[in-house]
């Protein structure tokens, strides 16, 4: 099924409607068209009480069995103010799924300080996902540090990166990438 939506979800307590600019930007930076469909728990399994974080794992696969359950063609990207980790790394800002042609981006290591916080923040939470679905879109990791496909986990190369394509992984990028 070829489709250019991209579903974002919200995994509560986040709502939809903090996500409407996100959802904006997305359309102008990857030409695909936004959706809000709604919001989905975080799976309660997927805590890891003894590191008080969430598998990101466990929030894909929400997202992967929503959009079974639904028969949604397009990308889906799910967005979560809780902390999230895969076995072997302290925190990661974000996964993708690309089997299930699902991804999720996480807030909460993108908190800022100052005046431009707000700002700041929506920026790195556009460039996270940007990343994500650059992932989706059939990209790897980039070694351009001002590229967003450039592997980032401090959130100082967050801010020093993109939030846009080198011409290389532009070039590569396949914008109509369909959902599974
Ligand atoms: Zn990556
Ligand atoms: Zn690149």
């Amino acid at each position: 099924m070829v489709s250019d939506v991209l579903h974002i979800i919200a995994f509560e307590p986040l709502g939809t409607t903090g996500l409407e600019r996100l959802a904006d930007a997305l359309q102008e930076a990857l030409g695909l068209k936004p959706a809000l469909p709604g919001s989905l728990p975080v799976p309660g399994a997927s805590l890891d009480r003894r590191r008080a974080q969430y598998r990101s794992r466990g929030l894909l696969a929400a997202l992967a069995s929503w959009r079974s359950s639904r028969g949604e063609a397009g990308l889906v990207l799910g967005v979560t103010d809780r902390d999230i980790f895969i076995p072997g790394l302290s925190f990661i800002f974000g996964e993708a799924d690309r089997e299930n042609g699902v991804a999720v981006v996480s807030t909460a290591r993108l908190a800022a300080e100052g005046e431009e916080e707000g700002q700041l923040e929506e920026e790195r939470l556009l460039k996270e996902a940007v990343h994500e679905l650059g992932h989706l879109q059939g990209l790897d990791h980039c070694r351009d540090s001002a590229c967003i496909m450039f592997y980032s986990n401090s959130i100082g190369h967050t801010d020093a990166k993109g939030p846009g394509f080198c011409s290389s992984c532009e070039g590569e990028r396949r914008p109509d990438r369909v959902g599974p």
